[in-house]
């Protein structure tokens, strides 16, 4: 089987790939669609970051694909329910790169309690700037963390053990670890000394914190946006940190970023005192390439061992037990009712045992796990592919 890896895979993935039997195509780059359509006629497994867009016209070129790996924690790029449609599960690595944005969102309060980049940038002008006025330390200072994910709740971890009193505002119910609490976003607006915002992208997250949240924190405030550069309105931040009600923000992610390093980057904040600017590079350190390049080959690799399916974006969740037999089918369909029925009935035709099962649905798709201990034959397999509404069947073992 062929893994086609597309824009500079981390050679973790590789090895593991290799382990597992496959025979790797490596392409440093996002080849165009035309480009692209040309090279999936034999390949099983696909590996892309963000720049390659996978829709229905790609996928109709490529009969032989079982798995899509997005080495990456968006799949906005992939039609996924393209995918969900043709049988075809897609990975991606959503904790990854968790801790590295989490430590620089730390390194950077540090930084602007302590005007570090403003005085910096003073003595690379010649001008020296000793103080210790309006400087502070971390300790014991209020973070409002607002978003108590994955990158919200292990900042407030780390937050706490340097001695900040956390508090958090998410709209789901979370388990609140160590001493943090969770509050109302007025309150967490109104008393934090710093606010750090981890949200998700979803739509109805669009300027979020615009005028009225800024307007609504404490004077001397430090803020940060390392989620989504649309959850924050940056004119109205621009505004507040002009006006001195803001002392200070670090902002990695913008709501129009350059295609390319190539591309100059404008924005309102651009000038501004004790502003740290970063190109959207929050999770981007070799720790997190690593632990995507592991974690989504490993998730593939297990996917085609046994059937797996934990943490895909789109599949219906089959996490396999231990307990193994001769045989394992998996069987994809459409989600309708009697599918179940209708599998069983193949596997009692042909007077076999079914030992182990599982059935799972998501959306428009159902997966069965069959788990038989005699002897089957290949017409099993036609039988199965033959039921009305399959989408695919796997031999697992
Ligand atoms: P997550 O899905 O684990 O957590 C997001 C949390 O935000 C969830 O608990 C959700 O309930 C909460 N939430 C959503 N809308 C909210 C709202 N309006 N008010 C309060 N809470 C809300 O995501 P994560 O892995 O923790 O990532 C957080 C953000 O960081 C995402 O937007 C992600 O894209 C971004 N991110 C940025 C970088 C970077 O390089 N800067 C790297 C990784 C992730």
């Amino acid at each position: 089987m062929k893994a086609l890896l597309l824009e500079n895979i981390h050679p973790g993935a590789v090895r593991i790939f290799k382990a597992a039997g496959f025979k790797i195509d490596a392409v440093s780059h996002s080849p165009g669609k035309k480009m692209l359509t040309q090279m999936m006629e034999d390949v099983a497994v696909l590996g892309i970051r963000s720049k390659t867009r996978i829709g229905p016209d790609i996928l109709q070129r490529a009969p032989n694909l079982s798995a899509i790996g997005a080495f990456c924690i968006g799949t906005e790029q992939i039609d996924l329910s393209a995918c969900s449609a043709k049988g075809i599960p897609v990975f991606n690595a959503p904790y990854s790169n968790t801790r590295s944005v989490v430590e620089m969102a730390l390194g950077e309060m540090i930084m602007l309690l302590r005007g570090v980049f403003d005085s910096s940038g003073s003595l690379h002008r010649g001008v020296w700037t000793k103080s210790a006025a309006g400087f502070h330390e971390i300790r014991g200072k209020r973070l409002g963390i607002i978003g108590y994910g994955n990158i919200g709740s292990q900042l407030s971890v780390l937050a706490e053990s340097l001695g900040m009193e956390v508090v958090y505002y998410d709209v789901e119910e979370k388990l609140s670890l160590g001493n943090v609490r969770k509050v109302s976003l007025k309150e967490l607006l109104r008393r934090s000394d710093v606010i750090s915002v981890h949200v998700d992208g979803r739509e109805s997250n669009r300027n979020l914190i615009g005028q009225r949240e800024f307007a609504a924190m404490k004077k001397g405030v430090l803020f940060l946006n390392l989620s989504r550069g649309f959850v924050v309105d940056m004119e109205a931040l621009a505004r507040h940190i002009r006006k001195g009600r803001i002392r200070g923000a670090a902002v990695d992610v913008f709501p129009e970023e350059p295609e390319s390093n190539k591309v100059p980057f404008v924005s309102s904040l651009q000038g501004l005192p004790n502003v740290i600017l970063t190109p959207h590079v929050g999770g981007s350190t070799e720790e997190a390439q690593a632990g995507i390049g592991a974690f989504v080959a490993e998730r593939i690799a297990a996917y085609f061992a046994t059937g797996s399916t934990i943490t895909s974006v789109n599949f219906p969740p089959y996490q396999p037990m231990g307990k193994t037999y001769l045989h394992r089918f998996a069987h994809i369909h459409e989600n309708i009712p009697g599918m179940l029925a209708r599998i069983n009935d193949v596997f009692a035709q042909r007077n076999v045992n079914i030992a182990g099962q599982h059935l799972e649905t998501r959306g428009a798709i159902g997966y069965a796990i069959i788990d038989v201990e005699g002897p089957c034959n290949e017409g099993i397999l036609s039988d199965l592919e033959a039921i009305p509404g399959t989408i695919r069947v796997h031999l697992v073992y």
